[in-house]
This record gives C-alpha cells, structure tokens and sequence, in this order.
C-alpha cells in the first residue's frame, strides 16, 4: 500500500513541504498546482528535490473546466490540458486529477462528456500518460461520483479512470457502498479527507474545514472499506484543506496525516479480513482500564508545598521509590507520585515548565501492545534503562514530549507498587475523605494542537469523542473536547485556547508546551468529602454569592440542599441524565488546580456552563495573590 498527500495540506513552502512528508514517512506526494507555480525551480529541478527526498509525485492536481464545453471553449480546453501534459512530462508524472466541470457554460450530458474524455485518453496515451476523473460536490452537471464513474465507462478508455475522493462522496451523504460497484482498476488514484460535521456552504466547508481521517465526524473508514473490496491497489492519499493546518507546523500536520492513514488502514483491514493490505502490523485499538498513576515533576519549597496540598486533600503517603527522589501518595485508586529527581525526564519537565505533570499512567490490559500500537503510528519512543530491581515499564511520548507509561497486572506491572515502593512507616490515620478514582483529567494546548491530541489518543485507544464545546472565559473563548474510554475509565478532556489572555491561554504560557492542567478526583458523597476536607484545611475556590442566587432561579431544590452548596463552594449542574456536583482547589503552580466532583445517576458532561463563574472565581483569586506579593 502507497501513501501520499497532496502538497496543499501543509504550511511552508515547497521544500518544507517535501521535507515534512518525507521525514513523516510518506510514499510520495500529490503536487498541487499552486505549490509547483511559487516555486522558483524549473520542473525538471522540482522534480529532482521531490525524488531526492525518496518521494514519487503521485498525482498532478487539480485541472479544472475540462468537460461538456461548446467550442471554441472545447478546443482551448484542449489547447490547455496539451500544456499540462508537456509539464507532467518533465515532471515526470503520469496522472492528472481533472474535477468536474463549474464553468458556467459547461452543457452537461453523460456521452459529450464521454466523448471529451474519450477523446483526451486518445491524447494521454500518446504519452504514456493517464487522467483521473473526480465529482466535485458542487460540480455543475457532476456532483456525485456515480456519475462520474458512468462518463468514465462510457469513455472506455484505457488511459481514463475515476478519482474518488472521501469528502465528496461523503458530504453528499451519498452511499460509500455504491463504490462496491465499480471496478477496482478504473479507480486510478483515491483522496482522503474528513471534516467535522458543519451544516454549511459544501464549497466553503470543503476550503477551510477539511480534516484528517478520523478527526471528523465523515464515514471514511466506510468509504475506505469499500474502495478496497473494489481490489484498488493504487496510493492512498490525503488530500486536506484547513485554515489550521495552513497555519501549523508542517513536521506535525505530515505526521498526524501519516498517522490517520495507518489508524484507518489498520481499522479497513480489522473489517475487510478477505482484503490483503501491506501494512505493517500491530495490535489493534487498546481498551482503557483506568489511571493507574499521575507523577508531577517538582523540587524544593514547590514540592513541598504540593505535598502540603495532597495531604489537605486527604491523600497519605504510601511509600518511597527505592532508588529515586520519587514519593507515592495515595487515596482510593488514586495514585499520585512527586518526582524530586534532579536527573532525568522528570527534572528536564520541571527545568522548563515548574511544578508540572510529567508522566501519566494508563492502565491498559496489554502494556507492550500498547507501546507497539503507539510506535507503529508514529508515537515517539520512550525508554529509562531500569535500575536494579526496577520493572521495564513500556512508554512512549504523546504529542507534546510528556510521557505515558502502560501498567498492566498480565506481566506483572501493576505490582510495581510493591517491588519498586517500600512503605513508609509512620503512616498515620486520617479521616477518610472518599476520594475513590479519577474522573477526567483535563490538558491544555494551544486550539490548533487539539486535533492531533485527540487523533493521538483515539488511534491508540478505544477512546470515543464527545461533542465539542465552548467553554466562556471572561477574556476569551476556549474550545473543549472531550474523549472518553468505555464506561468512564479514562476521560481526557482537551482545551484548545486560542488567545493568552483566558486562564487556559496564561497556563499554556508558562508552561512549555500543552500541560495537564486539572485533574478531577470522584466522590461518592460531595458533602461528606466537603465537610472532611473542610475539617483538615483544605481551601475550595470561593464561588460568588450571585453564583447561588442565579442557581436558585434556574433549578428547584431540595429544602437546604442550595444552603449546603453555598456554605462549602459547591457548583452544580443538571443534564437529562443526572446531576454534578463539583468543588474546586485554589489554584497553585501557575495556574493547576484539583476538582473534586460527585456524579449523580448518569450525568454525562464536564460542568462546561459552571465553567465561567469557575473562571473568574480563579482569576479573582489569582490576581488577589498578585497584589499580595506586589505590596
Ligand atoms: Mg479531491
Ligand atoms: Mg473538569
């Protein structure tokens, strides 16, 4: 199986173009006209940078208002492909896209525009070169690929075939299964592209909101499946237009894209066993069975003033590394480590960022599945050389550098607790503050880093996306995405900031990089945990007292129950399912912070409508600190 993408998918110019496929692992690469024009190298001279890259050019794109013209149109159109074809000939490439045809004087009918492509075949052949037909959604006669594939059967020309491409077929919600029906070497050369689902202009929706294969909400992988039980043995190309990609780094957009095509491929092949595809293997979507641990980076006072903040919350610590400055503290399932190593990927996280999170474990069923999963796809790997009595835990990097580690009880790694721990003597008792388990943890990146978050961890796991939602910052709107293992095991919600003056902006700037900003820990009783968290001093956010009076308005409750909320900063929140009950730390170390959350009989969301008064209550607290230490 060949990969490809077309050149206009990623930002630069031309030679960081050919750098970032290349070095992302592509096969070759779709030329976009516009691409080869900016460029100042003759065509032979692009061609050689493309191939000196080990890159083949798949395809020579786009040709526009080809078909059904009366003359003299016809024959200029002609005159034009003529000079195409002399370029792709020092090109040296062999396959023209021509999309149906927009001019508004284009006639129509099925057998002129045979007879034009039958007539351009004759013409290709000459050269040794071939055209691809591709319905446009918003052609003017052909919009739809099945019609398309008709002109290209009536053609019946060896050098003419039809060019799919997932977009189009999809935003008409037109039946990938009808693909089955056409034969799989008059299809010369196949695009992927998904997109969100938007109800808008087809045109405009296809310029700016194109996305990569899972990132949106298209059937690709249906549309895929059945390409190839057509036995298409062609490249598989990626063909996106995104005003965020445009603007992005060409290196990561290459890799994402690479990415997607592996994850889809992969998928195909899961769901068509008869077809036999060329890919490497590996296992397939890792289930989630929970967090097993999250490690911050810290040292000095800050460590000790995030262990003075873990001890409020009523977690205890459980043990010490045997070898590093790594401390274990625990309550329910919840594991938190504070890593003090002055060496390290630890210690490099804290050099950059402060107090951070550096290292989250999963707990997955199959760890060195995991670790093969991730890397197959692209995942940077990660590796520390054990000390004596360590376990070789698998890990990888995710998208920002941070680490994941995959603890699994099969082999033995979720005792390393055990093995690499030895517990801390004078453990003192502690009212229990029931604390059981993580509910979310909530990272934060910059908006156009979200769709290769979320395209990380649900190629990786089986992790679904929940509708996006707008979260209100008073400075500014961050944009939250939610993804979510089977039953809740693990929950990630990512928030994309798109200015530095929300909350999320301001940590994104201290920190280096997209950082875990949150972290929600369950409860069974919110108002027992609140009075028993109270009582060992640990201080929730103030919420206003406006907060309170506006929940009275909007909801009816119990006699009291408001009364309870308001005396122990408790935010609430009610959806068709059930209700959230949800309490915020102070924030610490530039802007993180602990939520402690109750869900009643189902609720599904994140609290996003509390989310602005929890903002400003955060922004009032924080800049009352930053008087303090002004004055
Ligand atoms: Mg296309
Ligand atoms: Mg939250």
């Amino acid at each position: 199986m060949k990969t490809g993408i077309a050149t206009v998918s990623i930002s630069g110019n031309l030679d960081q173009k050919i750098e970032a496929i290349a070095k992302a692992g592509f096969d070759g690469l779709e030329i976009f006209e516009q691409d080869f024009i900016v460029d100042a190298g003759s065509p032979r001279d692009v061609a050689a940078r493309i191939r000196d890259a080990g890159l083949e050019i798949q395809l020579f794109q786009p040709f526009r208002d080809f078909e059904g013209l009366p003359e003299p149109l016809r024959a200029k159109a002609f005159d034009r492909v003529e000079r195409k074809f002399d370029l792709m000939q020092e090109l040296g490439c062999d396959l023209v896209l021509i999309c149906s045809s927009v001019h508004p004087q284009a006639l129509g009918g099925v057998d002129r525009a045979a007879a034009d492509f039958q007539e351009l075949g004759e013409r290709a052949a000459k050269r040794g070169l071939r055209v691809g037909y591709e319905a446009l959604a918003w052609g003017r006669h052909v919009n739809d690929h099945r019609d398309a594939w008709e002109i290209v059967r009536r053609a019946d020309h060896p050098s003419v075939g039809l060019i799919l491409d997932s977009f189009h077929t999809l935003a008409r919600k037109i039946d990938p299964d009808t693909i089955r029906r056409i034969p799989g070497d008059k299809i010369f050369f196949v695009q992927l592209a998904d997109a969100p689902a938007i109800d808008m202009d087809l045109l405009y929706w296809s310029r700016h909101f194109r996305n990569m294969p899972g990132e949106g909400d298209l059937a690709v992988t249906d549309f895929m499946r059945a390409v190839m039980a057509t036995g298409y043995a062609g490249p598989v190309s990626l063909e996106i237009f995104n005003d965020q990609f445009r603007g992005g780094s060409p290196k990561t957009i290459a890799k994402d894209g690479l990415r997607s095509i592996l994850y889809l491929m992969d998928e195909v092949r899961r769901m068509e066993p008869e077809i036999t595809l060329d890919l490497p293997h590996m296992p397939p979507r890792i289930g989630v069975e929970g967090v097993s641990f999250i490690e911050f980076a810290a040292q000095g006072d800050e460590a000790d003033h995030l262990e003075a903040l873990l001890t409020s919350l009523g977690f205890r610590l459980e043990g010490r590394h045997i070898a590093k400055n790594l401390m274990l503290w625990r309550q329910g399932m919840i594991r938190i480590l504070v890593n003090r190593e002055t060496v390290g990927h630890a210690a490099e996280v804290f050099r950059a960022s402060g107090v951070a999170i550096c290292d989250l474990g999963v707990a997955v069923a199959d760890a060195e599945a995991t670790r093969q999963r991730g890397e197959k796809l692209g995942a940077t790997p990660f590796h520390q050389t054990p000390g004596p009595g360590e376990l070789d835990i698998p890990a990888i990097r995710g998208v920002g550098g941070g680490v994941l580690h995959f603890v699994d009880a099969s082999s033995g790694l979720a005792d390393v607790w055990n093995v690499e721990f030895s517990p801390k003597k004078e453990v003192q008792d502690q009212e229990t503050i029931g604390l059981s388990h993580i509910d979310h943890i909530a990272e934060t990146m910059s908006y156009d880093e979200m769709l290769s978050w979320s395209l990380f961890y649900t190629s990786l796991f089986q992790m679904n996306k929940a509708p996006m939602v707008d979260v209100v910052d008073p400075d500014g709107l961050v944009r939250s995405q939610a993804l979510e293992a089977i039953d809740g095991k693990l929950r990630i919600t990512l928030n994309g900031a798109e200015t530095y003056r929300t909350l999320a902006g301001d940590f994104l700037s201290k920190s280096s990089g997209a950082a875990i900003q949150h972290i929600a820990l369950a409860t069974d009783d919110i108002f027992h945990t609140a009075s028993a968290l109270a009582a060992q001093g640990f201080r929730s956010l103030p919420i206003s007292a406006n907060y309170y009076d506006d929940l009275a308005a909007r909801f009816d409750f119990a006699p009291g129950l408001l009364e309870r909320m308001r005396s122990a900063n408790i935010l609430y929140d009610r959806d068709d399912e059930g209700e959230l009950f949800q309490i915020y730390s102070e924030p610490f170390a530039g802007g993180m912070f602990f939520e402690i959350l109750e869900r009643r009989s189902g609720y599904r969301g994140y609290g996003a409508p509390n989310a602005p008064f929890r903002i400003a209550a955060q922004k009032r607290f924080l800049s009352r600190q930053n008087s303090a230490a002004a004055a």
